[in-house]
């Protein structure tokens, strides 16, 4: 048996047994063991981690672990933007539980794939094929080893997972009212009222004047009460 010697930074150890949160802890395996099994066995997986240190040099997560080892993890962090390899916009795809986050998101602006219907390896496929950051509060899919971007959301609360989502992505920048269709993620286009007006109700057609379509489902959207909510929104995200 070997043993080594844990310390997790604070937005990791949250996500480890409460026995192991405070400082230092001992863990002890058997066998040749990777630095990136022993973390997940621990509960963290590899998408939440940045630097890994073990006796103060800093190692790759394939890094066979060694007894006596004092291991140091710290949380992944995207300094002001997404990884290398996640250039421009990020793009994102949830899991089946995220409906409501993906109508955040989506009324934002933000380019979201999600069906209620999506099994765990499509989930894994979408992530990886078309890069997309995999949201969601499962832990075991995000520590398939397919997965290179992704999020353990650590709320229950949909508009609490939109702000870490926010923070952790740096989204305000990307910020688009009135760009996505909530329903479908289509891209809306401007439609003049004309066109639309029998389908309005007497309010909606007396005090709006700027509407949008969405071209895939035919949804029509304007600045009333989803607005206002995505306004007091925006306001709260930035203020952070
Ligand atoms: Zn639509």
């Amino acid at each position: 048996m070997k043993t080594a010697y844990f310390r997790f930074s604070p937005e990791l150890a949250v996500l480890l047994p409460r026995s192991k949160r405070e400082g230092v802890f001992s863990y002890t395996f058997s066998g040749p063991q990777s630095v990136k099994h022993l973390i997940e066995s621990l509960g963290v997986p590899h998408t939440e981690i940045g630097r890994v240190c073990a006796n103060g040099h800093r190692i790759s997560l394939d890094y066979l672990v060694r007894d006596g080892d004092a291991i140091e993890v710290e949380a992944i962090s995207y300094g002001n933007g997404v990884d290398e390899e996640l250039k421009g916009e990020p793009r994102f795809v949830l899991d089946n539980h995220l409906g409501r986050l993906t109508a955040h998101l989506r009324m934002l602006g933000l380019d979201c794939s999600y069906r209620n219907d999506f099994d765990d390896l499509q989930l894994i496929r979408i992530s990886t094929q078309e890069r997309r950051i995999l949201l969601t509060r499962d832990r075991r899919l995000l520590m398939h080893k397919a997965v290179r971007f992704g999020y353990l959301l650590r709320s229950l609360d949909p508009e609490e997972q939109l702000m870490e989502v926010v923070q952790r992505y740096h989204l305000v920048r990307w910020i688009k009212p009135f760009h996505r269709c909530l329903r479908c993620n289509t891209p809306l286009e401007s439609v003049p009222k004309a066109a639309i007006l029998e389908r309005l109700e007497p309010l909606t057609k007396l005090y709006f004047d700027e509407f949008h379509r969405c071209p895939q489902c035919d949804q029509i959207y304007w600045k009333g009460s989803h607005y206002e909510r995505m306004q007091a929104h925006i306001q709260r995200l930035k203020a952070h």
